[in-house]
């Protein structure tokens, strides 16, 4: 997609902090990476974090490994004092992309308590929308080439999206209702869903 240069300026000097939000499976991760190349923000993924810090072994790691590997969620005050600090250890920023995180109502509300703190907000939500069929046949295959144990297994893939369905997808109200919610179709080509995404953020920054 060509950003034409009036609305890339106006992105830059706008601080833009965008929940990238849908089930596991959705396309957050994929997406992220693009966004982060075009409108140059900070990407920040709770799971990555916990697989980094799984991967390296420390006291977070094998905590959040005991959930993970259930397709639970780790306990919100673990996550949100784990994602704060991620926050503070960012000195220059236009913006960030947070890409699973908030994943309850509380989450949100801690993370709107904290922004606010440095006087900054949720620019918007963007929510990825997938069936649920298609979401573990996603997995799955994410399953076989990534060799991530949680996308393995089809009844912890189950359970990952009845969390979802239970615990996270009322946070999209919470967004809703401050007037920052976007539903976008999460089925297409990667391509296909990035414009959908951009044109919500270019028409939002205008
Ligand atoms: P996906 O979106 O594909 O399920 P993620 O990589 O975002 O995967 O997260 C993997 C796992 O990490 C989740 O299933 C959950 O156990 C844990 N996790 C990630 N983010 C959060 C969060 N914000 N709150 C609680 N648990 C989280």
């Amino acid at each position: 997609m060509v950003v034409n240069l009036s609305i890339q300026k106006t992105i830059n000097n706008y601080m833009l902090n965008i929940v990238l939000f849908g089930p596991p499976g959705a396309g957050k991760g994929t997406q992220s990476a693009k966004l982060v190349d075009t409108f140059q923000l900070v990407h920040l993924s709770t799971g990555d974090i916990f697989r980094y810090n799984i991967k390296n072994e420390t006291e977070l790691g094998k905590l959040a490994k005991t959930y993970i590997d259930k397709g639970e969620l780790v306990p919100d005050e673990v996550t949100i004092s784990m994602l704060e600090k991620e926050v503070e250890q960012i000195k220059e920023a236009k913006g960030f992309i947070f890409d699973g995180f908030p994943r309850t109502v509380n989450q949100a509300n801690a993370l709107d308590a904290f922004l606010k703190n440095r006087n900054a907000e949720i620019s918007m939500m963007l929510a990825l929308d997938v069936d649920e069929d298609e979401l573990v046949k996603r997995l799955l295959i994410r399953g076989k080439d990534s060799g991530r144990a949680d996308d393995s297994d089809e009844s912890i893939i189950r359970n990952r999206i009845k969390v979802y369905n239970e615990q996270t997808a009322i946070a999209a109200e919470y967004y809703n209702q401050q007037g920052k919610y976007h539903g976008i179709n999460g089925i297409g080509s990667i391509d296909e869903i990035f414009n959908r995404l951009s044109a919500i953020i270019v028409e939002s920054t205008r």
